[in-house]
Parts: C-alpha cells; sequence; structure tokens
C-alpha cells in the first residue's frame, strides 16, 4: 500500500464543475481515497464514520449554506485531528488569516491554495502533511507553582543558552542572544514559555532576571578573556524597569564583572498591557546614556509597538520572527517587514531579524540591507560551552 493510498481526502465545495476537476486532479496526482461533498453539513457527516487522523479535507471558503470558516468551528469542536488544506478565490490576506484561525484551533493546517487551483502547487502542498502537526496546546503541559519556581531559583536551576547573532553582509558572528532554561532535576529541560509568565505575575522575576544577568555577564567576560569579542543580549521584562535601583544594579554588575555597558544589549518587551511609567523612562533613559543598548523585541507584535519607539530611546529594533520566516510567501508580511526596516533607518537605530528558519529567508534577508540575522537556519541555542566551536565551523564554511 503506498502513503497516497493511506490518505483519505475529503473535499468540500458547492460548486460542482470544481467538485469534479478537483476530484480530477487527485486522481492525476496519485490520490485514489477520495470522497466529495457539496456542503459542510454533508462533510461533518461523513467525518462521523472515519479515522480522522488519516484525513485531509480540501475545504472551500466561500460556500453559501455553511461557509468554509464556519465549518472549520465545527471541526475545533469535535477535535478533528486530521489536517486542512484551504482553497479559495479570496485574496491572500484573508487566506492566511483563515490558516491563522485553523492553527489557533490547533488543527493542522496545509495552508492555503488560490483558485483556480494548480495542479503541481497541489501536489507540492499534499506531500507535506506528515511534517504538519498541531502544535502543543500549552494547556496539555505541565503548570508549575511559584513555590517550585523559588526554589529552582534559590538552587541555580537555570542555565542561560546563547544563540548567535550574524551580520547580514559579512556573515560574521557579532553576538548572541541569552535564552533561559530551567533544567529540572525530574522533568529535564524546560523552557521559558512554562515559567517566565509565572516569575512576573508572583514577584519572582527580579530573582530570576538578576541570575540570569549574573551569568550572563560572567560568560561575557570569559568569552572576552579567550578573544571573542560578542555583544551579549539578555531579555529583560518590561517589570524589571519599574524599580528605580535597577539602573544601579546593572552598572555594578558590569564593573564587577569587568565588562562595559556597550558590551550588553537588553532586549524589551511588555506582556502585559502597561504604559511605560515615568520610573520605568527613566531607568532605561539612565541606561542608555551609559551605553547600554536597548533593544525593542517581538516588534509589530502585542504592546511592542510605534508608541514605545516613541517613549523609549531605543537603538535597536527586532524584527519579530512572524513576520521573517517565510516572507518570500507572503505579502503581508514581506510589507510590514519593509516598513520597520525603513523605520530603523529613518531613526538610525541597528535592526534585526529573528525567525531566519530556512535558506529561503536567509537568501531573502541578504539581499535587504537588514543588519543582524538570528534563527535556526543559522544556529538553535546552545549551551555557552559549544558557542567557541561552533563560531569555528560557522567561520570556515563562509570563509571568514
Ligand atoms: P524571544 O526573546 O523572542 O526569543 C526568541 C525565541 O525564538 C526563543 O525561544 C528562540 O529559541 C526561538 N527561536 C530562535 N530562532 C528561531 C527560529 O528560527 N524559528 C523559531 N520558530 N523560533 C526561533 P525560547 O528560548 O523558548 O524563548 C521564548 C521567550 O521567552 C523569549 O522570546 C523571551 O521573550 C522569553 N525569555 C527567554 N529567556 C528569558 C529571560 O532570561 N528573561 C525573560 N524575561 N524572558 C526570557
Ligand atoms: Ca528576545
Ligand atoms: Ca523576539
Amino acid at each position: 500500500m503506498t502513503e497516497k493510498s493511506m490518505i483519505q481526502i475529503l473535499v468540500i465545495e458547492d460548486n460542482p464543475s470544481m467538485l469534479k476537476l478537483l476530484q480530477y486532479m487527485l486522481g492525476n496526482i496519485g490520490y485514489d481515497q477520495v470522497t466529495i461533498c457539496s456542503s459542510g453539513q454533508e462533510g461533518l457527516i461523513w467525518l462521523e464514520s472515519v479515522d480522522d487522523t488519516q484525513t485531509i479535507i480540501l475545504l472551500d471558503l466561500n460556500m453559501s449554506k455553511m461557509d468554509g470558516i464556519e465549518f472549520v468551528r465545527h471541526l475545533a469542536n469535535r477535535q478533528f485531528k486530521g489536517h486542512v488544506l484551504l482553497l479559495s478565490g479570496e485574496d491572500e490576506r484573508i487566506r492566511e488569516t483563515v490558516h491563522k484561525l485553523i492553527t489557533n484551533y490547533k488543527i493542522a493546517s496545509l495552508g492555503h491554495l488560490h483558485k483556480p487551483v494548480n495542479l503541481e502547487l497541489l501536489s507540492l502542498k499534499l506531500e507535506k502533511w506528515r511534517q504538519f502537526q498541531p502544535k502543543e496546546s500549552i494547556t496539555n503541559k505541565k503548570q508549575y507553582s511559584a513555590n517550585e519556581l523559588r526554589s529552582a531559583i534559590a538552587n541555580h536551576e537555570f542555565i542561560n543558552y546563547y544563540q548567535p547573532q550574524v551580520d547580514v553582509k559579512s556573515t560574521k558572528v557579532v553576538g548572541v542572544e541569552s535564552l533561559v532554561r530551567w533544567y529540572h532535576p525530574v522533568d529535564g529541560i524546560i523552557f521559558p514559555d512554562q515559567f517566565i509568565h509565572i516569575a512576573e505575575t508572583h514577584g519572582l522575576i527580579d530573582d530570576l532576571t538578576r541570575a540570569v544577568i549574573k551569568a550572563a555577564f560572567t560568560q561575557t567576560k570569559a568569552w572576552q578573556k579567550s578573544g571573542l569579542k560578542l555583544q551579549v543580549a539578555i531579555n529583560i521584562s518590561m517589570d524589571n524597569f519599574a524599580d528605580l535601583d535597577f539602573a544601579d544594579y546593572l552598572l555594578n554588575a558590569t564593573a564587577n564583572a569587568g565588562i562595559m555597558p556597550s558590551d550588553i544589549v537588553l532586549e524589551i518587551t511588555e506582556s502585559k498591557l502597561m504604559t511605560s511609567s515615568s520610573i520605568s523612562m527613566e531607568v532605561l533613559t539612565r541606561l542608555r546614556i551609559h551605553r547600554f543598548s536597548l533593544s525593542i523585541d517581538d516588534f509589530g507584535t502585542g504592546h511592542s509597538s510605534l508608541s514605545q519607539l516613541c517613549n523609549i530611546p531605543f537603538n535597536e529594533l527586532k524584527i519579530d520572527q512572524s513576520f521573517v520566516h517565510d516572507i518570500i510567501n507572503n505579502e503581508t508580511q514581506r510589507a510590514i517587514f519593509n516598513a520597520s526596516l525603513g523605520l530603523t533607518k529613518q531613526l538610525g537605530m541597528k535592526s534585526v531579524a529573528e525567525g531566519v528558519e530556512d535558506k529561503v529567508d536567509w537568501t531573502f534577508l541578504r539581499s535587504t540591507d537588514c543588519d543582524i540575522a538570528q534563527g535556526y537556519f543559522i544556529a538553535k541555542p546552545m549551551p555557552a560551552e559549544d558557542i567557541y566551536p561552533w563560531i569555528i565551523k560557522w567561520e570556515a564554511a563562509h570563509h571568514l
């Protein structure tokens, strides 16, 4: 049995001639288990009788009785485990939004195709079905209590990983971003999305941030001693800047570690709605005067916005990964990316693109005048001791 004949394809489309055409096209590219339905209601009845993990639904968005969006909600309610590929004559932004909606429902989306459907593109999208598993829901992950976190901080269970950043033009490694990991004695490596928000809401973020800073500063000095000049970026929660002493703490910590403020980039995002208070503005401006770099993280999302650029003297802007990865295939992303890049040029800021995940992203980026790149294509975050060997390999591969 071939892999293709293990998959059941359900086509839902209310235009009879289009339905026939799709069935014919699918047969042509080797899919022989195809069921056709002319409405969402019919499709839902059919789904009752099959193993949906082996099912791909080709879904038309614009149908007269139950439209595609309504149908997707029914799929979410019945916790559909298969895959969906959208077909529509609507423009890319509408198709992209529905694709995101499907993903938000934790349903695996194979993306979208413009109608009339191109046979080659249809075949390519369908072949990827194995790679597209729904993202693990955060609610399925273990929840940690504030007390567990508190004792983990006291027991020094947090370790900084570092992800390289390279200069887009020269490909030279210019810095690293510190990303904290929790080495849980029983559960293994725990990622920040499972504990940062707990630290922020239970008054533990100051202690956690200070542990991260201490380790990062010591590491910066160690790299300098071995001849590696890297700017080290640290993620700081906006809550940390509510304390007037935080600027002095950072200044003392750099002096104690024997490094300069200009060796350090402070990456700032707001996790919750909070207009910059005069205290945080004071702390941030003092840090900038003392030559720490201030970077606005996840630019373009949530509260990381234009008004923040006005209020805080940022000198670096990180274009969020949602605008970078797969940029070549998305016109809206490209427009937002270019606008953000334009802003950095007009304001004299350094630009960093995160989420450079594959060779296509990297090639695109190299055709722009973005300054710095970071992402899985270059390197994943790694323990400090792996950075030096990785740089040697990267430089050899790029003839540096
Ligand atoms: P962030 O600051 O936006 O960091 C980038 C995240 O994207 C990291 O996830 C990194 O591993 C991941 N990443 C890097 N390259 C790629 C790529 O090419 N594709 C994709 N899809 N992802 C990529 P991580 O390490 O899980 O950290 C998540 C978030 O946790 C960080 O997002 C940051 O906001 C927060 N965080 C991490 N360390 C700290 C810390 O020490 N303090 C605070 N307050 N927050 C931290
Ligand atoms: Ca960051
Ligand atoms: Ca970011």
